[in-house]
């Protein structure tokens, strides 16, 4: 029997490539699909943040193709940046003639210099990396601002390795073209996106959650590597061959019987992101063509906003927008405010922002809000990250763990990782949060096609 910790989309995966018949899920909340779950309310579909796929995995396509019946759309991604009331093409380092004056000369000054410097290697040091990329003059007003927003952290304590594609390295050429206008062509690493017609970003898995076995309201409370067994927190026991965790690392190891100090103390050491999302039903329909935007003004909370009739009509009732922001927080950044006050502070931000105007409600109709908290948002690659996952995975090598030539490195290369089966595995490490690494959500399926494979071999 494969016993799997969590129902999210990692979960799910690794129960569908096992094969749904020789798993079971435990999962805590009363529903599956974790963070891709979405949440319909008042006639509003509502991800937990901006959900959609852009994956160029064949295989991951097809599933989430299959699972929705062809009812998707792609559209060209249209992403947004707001900088002290300016509205900025994204990425803005090869928009820069948005940038209001004298900042725009003077990032395109210091970026010259610095491209002008001597090339140095990748520094590990994801300051250094941004001083490189785009010179300190942009990179204090603009990603440097947005990390310590995003991230909770200044980006001095933040590595490389996760960056991949993610933020852009411009050539000198498309930096000093967009300083003087448009560069006409598409900077951003998403161009295309996909999303399902209806239900919201979830439907993509359904057919990875059709016919497995889910224990809801499983809360996993301990668990016993030695003699195979969890127990949830209401007493019911579950033995296992094989476990499967896709719970997050500091809490999967924290339910572990006799951890020693130091995997202990390791796994306290990880550190994720937390989030608040506000999600404010508002009568009218959205101000901006944006499907989202991101905000680098220090002295707002909101940090990123999307607007979720925008992926899909469905997803809110017509003339209505559904207006989604992110706030991030972490034990680096606590929160300072309620929840609810920190939704009524956003929904003060966006009237200013000119993404809510009450003048255009439609006669008796108001805006109306909720907040969701977010436990776990992004796993903070810090510099102590590596040495803590290093003393967790060496301590579970020794219950059936298998090491694998890449489970420190914060991405997955799905093309080019040999599978490795020295011998048979025990114990899998699975998802975003299990696995302690950047993924997205075609990453989680593909992890979960890897186990079906390497326990069959
Ligand atoms: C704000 C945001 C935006 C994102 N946008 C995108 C995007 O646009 N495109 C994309 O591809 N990816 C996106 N992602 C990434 C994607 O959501 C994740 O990679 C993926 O959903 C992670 O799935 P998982 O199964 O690894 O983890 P989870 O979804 O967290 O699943 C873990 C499961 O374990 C359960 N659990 C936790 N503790 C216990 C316990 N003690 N006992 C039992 N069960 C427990 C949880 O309830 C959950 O269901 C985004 C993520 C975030 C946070």
């Amino acid at each position: 029997m494969n016993l799997i910790l969590g129902a999210g989309l990692a979960g799910l995966s690794a129960s569908y490539h096992l094969g749904h018949e020789n798993c079971l899920l435990l999962e805590r909340q009363g529903h599956s699909f974790g963070h891709i779950a979405s949440e319909m309310r008042e006639g509003f579909t509502w991800d937990q943040g901006p959900h959609v796929s852009f994956t160029k995995h064949e295989y991951v396509r097809e599933l989430f193709r299959r699972s929705v019946d062809s009812a998707f759309e792609d559209f060209p991604v249209c992403v947004g940046n707001y900088f002290n009331g300016h509205w900025i093409e994204h990425p803005a380092q090869t928009a820069l003639h948005q940038v209001p004056e004298p900042q725009r000369s003077a990032c395109l000054a210091s970026f010259l210099q610095t491209r002008r410097g001597a090339v140095q290697n990748v520094p590990d040091n994801y300051q250094d990396w941004l001083d490189m990329a785009f010179g300190p003059v942009f990179t204090e007003l603009f990603p440097s601002a947005y990390t310590q927003k995003y991230w909770t952290r200044p980006p001095a304590d933040l590595t490389t390795a996760w960056i991949g594609n993610r933020v852009l390295f411009p050539d000198a050429a498309d930096v000093e073209t967009g300083a003087s206008g448009p560069i006409g062509r598409p900077m951003h690493y998403i161009n295309t996106i996909r999303y399902p017609k209806q239900g919201g970003y979830q439907s993509f898995a359904a057919g990875l959650k059709k016919g497995s076995n889910i224990r809801y309201g499983a809360d996993v409370a301990s668990v016993d590597l030695v003699r195979r067994e969890v127990v949830v927190t209401d007493g019911r026991k579950f033995n296992f061959d094989t476990l499967v965790n896709t719970l997050p690392l500091p809490v999967f190891i924290q339910a572990c019987r006799d951890v020693p100090e130091h995997v202990l103390d390791a796994a306290r050491q990880l550190t994720c992101s937390q989030l608040v999302l506000v999600n404010i039903a508002v009568p009218h329909v959205a101000l901006r063509p944006e499907h989202w935007i991101y905000v680098y003004d220090k002295d707002k909370l909101s940090t990123r906003i999307n607007f979720v009739e925008k992926l899909s009509a469905n997803n809110a009732p017509e003339g209505w927008s559904g207006i989604q922001t992110e706030v991030y927080f972490s034990r680096h950044k606590p929160l300072l405010q309620s929840p609810e006050e920190i939704g009524a502070l956003v929904e003060a931000e966006l009237i200013e922002m000119g993404l809510i105007d009450p003048s255009r409600f439609t006669r008796g109709r108001t805006s109306h809000r909720h907040v969701k908290l977010v436990p776990w948002a992004n796993v903070i690659f810090d510099h102590g990250t590596i040495a803590a996952m290093q003393k967790i995975l060496g301590w579970l090598e020794g219950f059936g763990l298998v090491r694998e030539v890449d489970d420190l490195h914060p991405l997955t290369d799905w093309t080019h990782t040999p599978l490795r089966a020295i011998k048979r595995a025990h114990l899998f490490l699975a998802g975003r949060f299990g696995q302690w690494k950047y993924y997205w959500s075609d990453d989680c399926v593909m992890r979960g096609r890897e186990i079906g494979r390497l326990s069959r071999q």
